[in-house]
């Protein structure tokens, strides 16, 4: 696991600043989720921290490494999206087992971190399987084994749940706390949804048009908003 810091971060598309002079602090071991309106740049700012976006300006640490100009497969950050693609010719557990093949792990090692991570997403029985004879939410399972094989430092979760019914959606956001609490490592999780970030995290960041309007916990930013942006947000009176 790792902390992250951001200090004074810019990123522009062309003309359009879209992350304003951004300090972010992410508590090592955190539960942290990131929200605001759309477009408001959360994405953005995880693909920053993962390095698929570079920043215009500003540093980015991870840890007490500089990650400016270390490249996304060296930054012990994994990603889990929205539309997360599986192999659709391979099984629950190549699926599992591609990025470990990549990265030329020995097979018995493989077998062990299939074994264990696929018994934590609760995955064991379904190894063999094709991904399309899964529900949606064995199949975000999937993702997110893929993803904890690595044993990433960082986790960064965009919106994982946004294509889930509700119910599922409310049983995953459960399993994902547990996952965390489990796992102990760094996760970043971005959604849109008030009551997602309320419900989930340890420290919610509230980002408006680029600009942070509160760092806090979810009971801090209840009690003392900021600002009131961070009222409406949180649905109390200024
Ligand atoms: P969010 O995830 O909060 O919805 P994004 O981080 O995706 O917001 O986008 C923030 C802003 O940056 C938006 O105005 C979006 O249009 C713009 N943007 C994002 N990615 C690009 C890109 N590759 N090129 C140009 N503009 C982009
Ligand atoms: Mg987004």
């Amino acid at each position: 696991m790792a902390s992250i810091e951001f200090t004074s971060i810019n990123k522009a598309f062309g003309d359009d600043t879209v992350i304003k002079d951004m300090n972010l602090t992410v508590k090592d071991g955190s539960f942290t989720v990131l929200v605001g309106p759309s477009g408001c740049g959360k994405s953005t700012t995880l693909r920053m921290i993962a390095g698929l976006e570079k920043q215009t300006s500003g540093d980015i640490y991870i840890g007490d490494r500089l990650m400016n100009d270390v490249a996304p497969g060296k930054r012990d950050v994994a990603m889990v999206f929205q539309n997360y693609a599986l192999y659709p010719t391979m099984t629950v557990g190549g699926n599992i087992e591609f990025g470990l093949k990549n990265r030329k792990v020995p097979k018995t090692e493989r077998k062990t971190l299939i074994e264990e991570i696929s018994e934590i997403v609760g995955l064991t029985a379904y190894l063999d399987k094709k991904p399309q004879t899964l529900s949606g939410g064995q199949r975000q399972r999937v993702a997110l084994a893929r993803a904890m094989v690595k044993k990433p430092k960082v986790f960064v979760l965009d919106e994982p749940l946004s294509n889930l019914d509700a119910k599922l959606r409310h049983q995953m956001r459960t399993e994902l706390v547990q996952l965390h609490q489990r796992l102990g490592t760094t996760f970043i999780y971005v959604t849109h949804d008030q009551v997602e970030a309320m419900s989930m995290a340890d420290e919610i960041v509230l980002l408006n048009h680029g600009e942070i309007q509160q760092m806090a916990s979810p009971l801090q930013m209840y009690q003392h908003p900021a600002n009131l942006f961070t009222a409406q947000f949180i649905g109390t009176p200024s």
